[in-house]
């Protein structure tokens, strides 16, 4: 008999959340993971004293709108949310406004501050609520070959067809244009639409702001203790079922033997034997595993792209201060700090030179505020996400440029929030080498691959893979970001994998 029924290589959000599930439906699991703890982006530990910071993902959204917490029971298990809000607090600099879960809320400020913006924002969420929501549907259920068309047919939903449709073909940051007139609203909607990767130039790239309606529906929370609340309890809810979880234990090949999988040998030459491997890695860590015939061409042809964000954190001995922003509200919500359009493009512009970008847009978090046991009394963690940044740089190494990225960042927020650099007391740079080299995140990108309209849905991470099967490996299952619906932390690919895993070991039926 082997070991497992189910071996998960890696324990990122998504793979943990596969292997809770098998482990719910009674299979014996075990999860090996290379790091020293689990959660991959989504972790969070003491690496100054007093501060806690997170390695990746922070702001909580996506997996809001999916049934995972309550169907794994992780309140049980330690996961306790908080509610960000206001959920952003959006920002030039000079004249800063909130959006707040509260969209009636959010219309009013928004129509007082910025005469006919507040209107604009109401028609906009009027128009894309509808898409919005089944766009949500769609990345809950394993990618079908009709799915594009399905997104297609939603953007009509009860509006004027012929006029929605060509919006979601178009690039996100013209759509901006078509709804709000000041930029000082579109802006910041836009940078956040950024977020994904594409620039606001693509086609093809509007779902991106489509989406924003969701947000007053899910809202935007955090693990209490950080980001790794949600894997750490993942961890205990595997346990509980039974399920062993290995950290210090990387996988070095997936084993196969006559077109079948038979399990792994670890790093440390161990072999674990099981029914099914589910690799939640990156797909081109999965394909280093493999024996080579086993991996084609189309694996290798992933676009991996060139990395897009860095992250300076910081723990200060005190409280940020905002310019202009209102206390505290302003330190609770997600900062979009972004001047202008253009400053987001130029940014974009030295990034295709290969170049670092000198003056980014920035995503402030610091969610001391709302969970005080991230910081000392009177401390503060501040996050700072920027975009954008090659991996590979037209001239220098990251290792010799990474004090210049930063000083530019620290930079660019003092016109937000001046004297914050006096207060800093520790430290953690991320640049896309960092990623790459500490969270397996190939060339620094947080989405794994490319969130581009040619690797969505069923051709993520490519179409004859996009079952959450390897294809010509049989048992060898596929999970994370790599494939559909992408990156962020939401782990509908966790829940689509277990479902198809689930229903192939067991021959029962989801319930
Ligand atoms: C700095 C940063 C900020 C972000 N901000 C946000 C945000 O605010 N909101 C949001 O929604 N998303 C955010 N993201 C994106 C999001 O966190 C990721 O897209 C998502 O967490 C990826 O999850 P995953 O399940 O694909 O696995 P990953 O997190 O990629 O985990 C893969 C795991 O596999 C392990 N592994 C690799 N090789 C092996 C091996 N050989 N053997 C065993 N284990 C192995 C890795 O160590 C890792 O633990 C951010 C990401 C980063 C890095």
């Amino acid at each position: 008999m082997p070991d497992y029924d189910v071996i998960v290589m890696g324990a990122g959000h998504n793979a943990l959340i596969t292997a809770a599930y098998a482990a719910k439906a009674g299979l014996r699991v075990g999860v090996f993971e290379r790091r020293h703890i689990v959660g991959g982006a989504v972790s969070t530990e003491e690496l100054v004293p007093g501060y806690r910071f997170d390695y990746g993902g922070s702001a909580h959204i996506l997996i809001r709108l999916t049934p995972i917490v309550q169907e794994l029971e992780l309140s049980r298990h330690g996961l306790h949310y908080l509610e960000v809000d206001p959920m952003f607090h959006c920002s030039d600099g000079e004249t800063p406004w909130f959006i707040h879960r509260d969209a009636g809320r959010t219309i009013r400020e928004l129509e007082e501050k910025f005469p006919g913006q507040g209107e604009a924002y109401r028609r906009f969420l009027d128009d894309w609520t509808p898409f919005a929501r089944s766009v949500a549907d769609l990345f809950m259920s394993a990618p079908g070959p009709l799915d594009l068309g399905k997104m297609v047919v939603s953007s009509g939903k009860g509006k004027d067809w012929a006029e929605q449709l060509p919006r979601i073909l178009r690039p996100y940051g013209d759509v901006a244009k078509e709804y709000f007139s000041d930029e000082r609203v579109r802006a910041p909607l836009t940078w956040m639409a950024a977020q994904s990767g594409p620039p606001p130039s693509d086609p093809l790239s509007a779902p991106f702001l489509l989406w924003h309606p969701l947000y007053h529906q899910g809202g935007v929370a955090r693990p209490k203790g950080g980001s790794g609340g949600l894997t750490r309890a993942l961890k205990r809810a595997i346990e509980a079922e039974g399920g062993e979880v290995f950290t210090d234990a990387p996988v070095q090949d997936i084993l196969v033997k006559g077109g079948k999988v038979q399990g792994v040998r670890l790093a440390n030459g161990e072999v674990h034997t099981a029914r099914a491997v589910v690799s939640g890695t990156h797909v081109l860590t999965t394909a280093d595993a493999l024996p080579q015939e086993h991996v084609p061409a189309s694996a290798r042809q992933v676009r991996v792209g060139n990395g897009f964000g860095m992250i300076l954190r910081l723990a200060l001995s005190g409280q940020v201060k905002y310019r202009h922003h209102t206390e505290p509200d302003s330190r609770v919500g997600v900062g979009l700090l972004v001047k202008n359009e253009r400053q987001i493009m130029q940014g974009y512009g030295e990034y295709l030179a290969g170049e670092p970008t000198t003056d980014p847009p920035l995503v402030a978090m610091s969610f001391s505020a709302v969970d005080d046991s991230l910081a000392p009394p009177g401390g503060e963690v501040l996050w700072l996400w920027a975009q954008y940044y090659p991996y590979e740089l037209a001239s220098g190494s990251w290792e010799t440029r990474t004090a210049e990225a930063r000083e530019n960042i620290l930079r660019a927020f003092e016109h937000y929030a001046p004297g914050t650099r006096d207060m800093i007391v520790g430290e953690l740079v991320q640049t896309p080498q960092w990623l790459h080299d500490h969270l397996g995140l190939h060339r620094g990108n947080v989405m794994h691959l490319e969130m581009s309209f040619d690797q969505m849905f069923s051709f993520r991470p490519w179409m004859k893979a996009s079952g959450y099967k390897w294809p010509g490996v049989s048992g060898l299952y596929l999970t994370g970001a790599s494939t559909h619906p992408g990156g962020g932390i939401m782990g509908a690919s966790g829940r689509n994998a277990a479902r198809v895993l689930v229903g192939d070991l067991t021959r029962r039926r989801w319930k």
